[in-house]
């Protein structure tokens, strides 16, 4: 991108590919200062942090296409087999929860077992302890790969076949979850982005997941860490209100 068409002032962080979070933030408060004139405390008071968060929107046309980067990836559009195209899908990498510096490496893991459904198996007595148990075998041996203070990212692909009577997602979801929990990571309540993948084939069934450290809550990319929505007047809806008489 061209540095030509946006004011002397923008922060040259900004032009990077990769920028880092705090370089952002110290030269946007250096541009403010320029631009009103002001000196801003050390640090900033949350007072003035709003008022520096009010200008950077007030000024989007500069700001916004450089706090929004394209990140590339790349995207199979062919593939030599039901395989390839389901082990393509399983290596998906999360552009939002993407660590560029440090952060624990992503695992990428199959699991050989047919997927089962939370609330069917629970039809069947005992079927759910199996399914938990077996994959507690698959991974006896194997180190915690994340500590359970880390924050997830998962992706599972279910390869389950295309004939017969099909499993919702979310509750083959909550199955797989519930067997994962402290053996890959932590309490699965540290998973803050889940994405769930069905693929169907006419032969086997298994499972894959991809898990990543995510930062998505650590708000570091964030200026003015409060709320500043504005609703454009929509109600709040409260649950007390529409509890019926029993
Ligand atoms: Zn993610």
């Amino acid at each position: 991108m061209s540095t030509e068409q946006f004011p002397q002032w923008t922060p040259s962080e900004l032009f990077k590919d990769r920028p880092e979070s705090s370089k952002i933030r110290d030269q946007i408060f250096a541009a403010y200062e320029l631009v009103e004139g002001l000196t801003l405390s050390q640090p900033p008071s949350l007072a003035e942090l709003e008022s520096v968060c009010k200008w950077v929107n007030a000024n989007d046309n500069t700001f916004l296409p450089l706090f929004v980067k394209y990140h590339r990836t790349l995207k199979r559009v062919y593939s030599s087999s039901l395989s390839e195209k389901i082990s393509a899908l399983a290596q998906h990498h999360c552009s939002i929860c993407t660590i560029h510096d440090g952060g624990l490496p992503t695992h990428v893991i199959s699991i050989r077992i047919p997927p089962i459904s939370k609330q069917a198996a629970a039809q069947t007595r005992g079927r759910r302890a199996a399914f938990e148990r077996a994959i507690k075998y698959r991974f006896a041996g194997h180190l915690t790969p994340f500590p359970a203070d880390t924050s997830i990212c998962l992706l599972i692909v279910f390869v389950v076949k295309a004939s017969g009577a099909q499993k919702d997602l979310d509750n083959m979801a909550k199955a797989i979850l519930d067997a994962v929990k402290n053996v890959l990571f932590g309490d699965d309540r540290r998973i803050d982005h889940l994405n769930i993948i069905r693929i169907k084939s006419p032969d086997e069934e298994f499972v894959y997941l991809n898990i990543r450290e995510t930062r998505l809550n650590e708000h570091h990319d964030v200026l003015f860490p409060r709320m500043l929505h504005t609703w454009a007047g929509a109600q709040p809806l409260n649950l007390e209100d529409f509890l019926e008489e029993t």
